[in-house]
């Protein structure tokens, strides 16, 4: 299915903003520009679900969650990033495993069971795009992905 991938967004974005129980500022810096994807809107949405409520589930009260985007070669990248604890730099490609998650004690109790990044890599994967992620341990984490795009929706009968 074509979709325009900032409208996809922001209904994804004010849905938590909307529902959030924690003290946590949401920013959106998206370009005006229409950016069209084919995807499957499904699960793209449960990646990006994935994303934000981990993003939700480390931050720290009064934190802030980042939205940007930006377009690169006929690509757009998408960044989501917190002020969370952040991931050790040794730890940070294992995140993208099914079942591992950082710290096993601190894992249980923030309940989950470690297969969201690995289903959104697999998605990503299927949808000709990337994703990675950086952090600072104690400072926040990012995680990217890139999309392919067009510029118009394909549909000559408009
Ligand atoms: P699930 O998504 O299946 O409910 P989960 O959130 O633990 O469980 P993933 O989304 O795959 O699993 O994340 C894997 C691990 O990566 C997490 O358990 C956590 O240790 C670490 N992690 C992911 N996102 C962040 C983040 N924004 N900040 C800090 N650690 C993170
Ligand atoms: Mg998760």
């Amino acid at each position: 299915e074509m979709v325009e991938f900032n409208v996809f967004f922001n209904r994804i974005i004010d849905r938590f903003e909307m529902s959030k129980s924690q003290n946590v500022h949401f920013e959106r810096q998206l370009p005006k520009e229409q950016y069209f994807v084919e995807i499957d809107p499904d699960k793209l949405t449960q990646v990006i679900d994935n994303i934000i409520s981990n993003a939700l589930k480390y931050s720290p009260e009064g934190g802030k969650v980042r939205f940007d985007m930006m377009e690169q070669d006929g690509y757009i990248m998408i960044r989501i990033s917190d002020q969370g604890m952040g991931i050790p730099k040794e730890n940070i490609d294992k995140i993208f495993d099914r079942f591992y998650r950082v710290d096993r004690a601190r894992s249980r109790e923030m309940g989950g069971t470690g297969l969201g990044l690995a289903i959104s890599k697999e998605m990503i994967n299927a949808h000709g795009g990337v994703i990675w992620a950086e952090s600072q341990y104690g400072r926040g984490t990012t995680i990217y992905f890139t999309l392919p795009y067009e510029l118009d929706d394909g549909d000559e009968w408009e």
